[in-house]
């Protein structure tokens, strides 16, 4: 069986290429892609890890042609979204209760490197796949991305009257926005450089926005969320009110993520640096019911819709356009 499959070759040069699909085993399922978003992930392989042909798209949405003599949990004809990373269930902190900590995620999981989500179809362990038939595919296609959002919000443990900023507004910001609107009837602030960014955070429930950290004054808050480049760590301290919380995602392989902090100020204000990362992918159910639901709307974060073999413009809009691009969606 064939696929057209989309590899970065080098940084930034995109090939899309005919490729041989491998037979599925006992525990995996044959994919057809429905549709697949770009994630910034993408943008850091793209630019920064690969030195060889790497297969692309870990955002997918798809249909089961195929199920291996040891599937049980998803079947032939059932669309799914598929976990980045899984808990492997076995260790003690899965055990425990902590499948957050899981560092012994299991070795076959979606990222082969032949075809993930930017092809015809792809090859995926059943254990990453959760079903979700009752979704609009554009819907769905923002639920790896919206759990990474989610543990934002729960790294956060917002409380009800919390006062929050959160800084950045590409699709992590903006979905950790809609969420957070859901949790605390204190008020939302939100930074982004990017006008139309702007706009729609005032739509989805931001109560004043800033294009600069520059321009929030001598306002603080309860929680700070980071969605931006780990550079504005030092100015989201400055931010947080005496024994709040600066969570903060997101790396930047380009300057290596060394930001300096006045430790001073975060040990006398009783302050919390909390990092989020989403690794395992977690809480698919529950974001299933926040796209289902419109509690996070996924037409505000889709900005444009291409189909495979436009890769190049795909790619583009979110390297040279970010005034208006937002999330970008590939369809075969
Ligand atoms: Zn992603
Ligand atoms: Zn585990």
């Amino acid at each position: 069986m064939k696929s057209r499959s989309l590899f970065v070759t080098k940084p930034y040069n995109y090939e899309l290429k005919e490729i041989d699909m491998p037979e599925i085993e006992q525990d995996e399922c044959l994919l057809q892609i429905i549709c697949c978003g770009i994630c910034g992930y993408d943008l850091e392989i793209s630019g920064y890890l690969a030195d060889n042909p790497t297969a692309l798209g870990h955002e997918y949405v798809a249909k089961v042609l195929k199920v291996g003599g040891a599937v049980t949990n998803v079947k032939v004809g059932d669309q799914v979204t598929a976990e980045s990373c899984m808990a492997c269930g076995f260790c003690d902190d899965c055990r425990n209760g902590r499948p957050d900590l899981c560092q012994s995620t299991p070795k076959k999981n979606i990222w082969n490197n032949y075809a993930q989500g930017f092809a015809d179809y792809t090859i995926a362990p059943a254990k990453a796949l959760v079903v979700c038939n009752d979704l609009d595919p554009m819907d769905a296609v923002l639920s790896e991305p919206c759990g990474v959002s989610l543990d934002l919000v729960k790294t956060a443990d917002l409380d009800l009257t919390d006062d929050v900023l959160i800084v950045g507004q590409g699709p992590i910001g903006s979905m950790a926005l809609q969420i957070a609107a859901h949790k605390t009837v204190g008020k939302i602030y939100v930074v982004d450089r990017h006008e139309k960014r702007r706009e729609i955070a005032l739509k989805n429930g931001a109560s004043v926005v800033f294009s600069s950290m520059d321009d929030i004054g001598e306002v603080k808050f309860n929680k700070v969320l980071l969605t931006a480049v780990p550079e504005l760590l030092p100015e989201c301290i400055n931010h947080t009110k005496f024994g709040g919380y600066v969570c903060f995602l997101g790396s930047n392989f380009k300057t290596g993520g060394v930001v300096a902090i006045d430790t001073h100020q975060v040990h006398f204000n009783k302050l919390q640096l909390r990092a989020s990362h989403a690794s395992p992918a977690m809480y698919f159910p529950q974001v299933h019911k926040l796209l289902k639901t419109k509690a996070v709307k996924s037409e505000t974060i889709i900005t444009h819709v291409y189909k495979l073999e436009e890769y190049e413009k795909a790619f583009g809009e979110l390297l040279h356009n970010k005034d208006n691009a937002i999330k970008v969606v590939i369809k075969p």
